[in-house]
């Protein structure tokens, strides 16, 4: 569609360049995708590679060399997959229980979120938390080491990274373990160790200038840090046009979904959504009266069988955008986008700086 439309795709770097430059071509579009799951190495990368299609994938290395499921998708998955069963929560609740999982998407997601929060705040270690996964999906008969060998919700290895052709995927900073510690030092160290362990897959430090902000925390506090680290541009998941007058650490962008209909998605290349409804981005806590249908999307997702990739859309244009596109983020290609609004509802929503790992 982007190329039938006659877009004018461009690697990130040069987009960002060409934007402070007032050189962007007409309809500039730049391809981004966060986490790098092993669904976008067989199924997206193929296809960027068919299309010609330049891409940056932003990567949390501390996922790559784990063989699991990241653990907030694993559990809502298992918790859509075993809805209307009754199994014993164990430690995923402060107070654990027997319960029925709700079939109701909105109360289903609630629970998610409760067992997240849970989780969290319990600083379980990874480990543990993948015996959670698997004490969940034996209760409600989904066989964990099927669910593994498939590699669903698991990122790409460090050798499929490693393998993808550095001209057409630019391979950047996401942070090593998916966190923004508010916290200078902390924050300093999760990008230092992001570079390393992404050098230490061959791939040259002095080209590692991209950073996107995990579950789209972008907070302007992390804008000195990120300038002493030398870190050119910094995307968020705001549905928006990138313009000049925005800070470079805070670009914008589409996340584009299984429900982004095919007008829509022509709507925002063309520069059309610029006139569509428009409401404020940022709504006071409050304002938004459900949380992301964090589960639906799986499902969609599932059935459809490929979530279409997620990008940037780098127009030199400024819109604000109807804000329920902040709620129906995707899963499987962009787990991110899901957490977004949560994180700013509340602060018990917000993940835990992880116990015990950083110092
Ligand atoms: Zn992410």
């Amino acid at each position: 569609m982007l190329r039938q439309d006659r877009c004018s795709l461009l690697p990130l770097s040069e987009a960002v360049e060409r934007l402070a430059r007032r050189d962007l071509p007409p309809r500039s579009v730049a391809v981004t995708f966060d986490e790098g799951m092993y669904d976008f190495y067989v199924k997206a990368y193929p296809l960027l590679a068919a299309y010609e299609v330049p891409a940056t994938v932003y990567v949390p290395t501390y996922y790559t060399a784990r063989r699991r499921p990241i653990f907030d998708l694993g559990c809502s998955y298992l918790l859509w997959r075993g809805r209307g069963q009754l199994v014993e929560t164990g430690r995923l609740l402060a107070s654990p229980r027997r319960l029925r999982i709700p079939t109701d998407t909105t109360a289903r997601d609630a629970l998610h979120l409760e067992m997240r929060a849970q989780v969290n705040a319990a600083g379980y270690s990874s480990s543990q938390k993948d015996e959670m996964l698997a004490g969940l999906s034996a209760q409600i008969g989904v066989e964990w080491s099927e669910f593994l060998a498939e590699r669903m919700l698991q990122l790409m290895s460090p050798a499929e990274l490693a393998s993808v052709d550095r001209g057409l995927v630019d391979v950047q900073l996401h942070t090593h373990r998916h966190r923004t510690p508010r916290r200078r030092a902390l924050f300093v160290k999760e990008l230092r160790d992001n570079i390393n362990a992404l050098e230490a897959m061959g791939f040259a430090r002095d080209e590692l200038r991209h950073f996107c902000y995990p579950s789209g925390d972008a907070d302007p506090q992390f804008y000195p840090w990120l300038r002493e680290m030398g870190i050119k541009s910094a995307t968020t998941c705001e549905p928006n046009y990138a313009t000049r007058a925005r800070s470079h650490f805070d670009l914008p962008r589409l996340v584009d979904t299984m429900r982004v209909t095919n007008t829509e998605f022509r709507a925002w290349t063309s520069g059309v959504a610029a006139f569509m409804p428009r409401r404020r981005y940022a709504a006071p806590i409050g304002e938004v009266e459900q949380p992301p249908a964090l589960v639906g999307d799986i499902d969609d997702a599932l059935t459809t069988d490929f979530a279409r990739p997620w990008g940037a859309v780098a127009t030199d244009r400024a819109v604000a955008v109807p804000l329920r596109r902040q709620t129906r983020s995707g899963v499987l290609s962009a787990p991110d986008a899901t957490m977004i609004r949560l994180d700013r509802r509340s602060a018990i929503t917000r993940p835990a700086e992880p116990p015990g790992t950083l110092s």
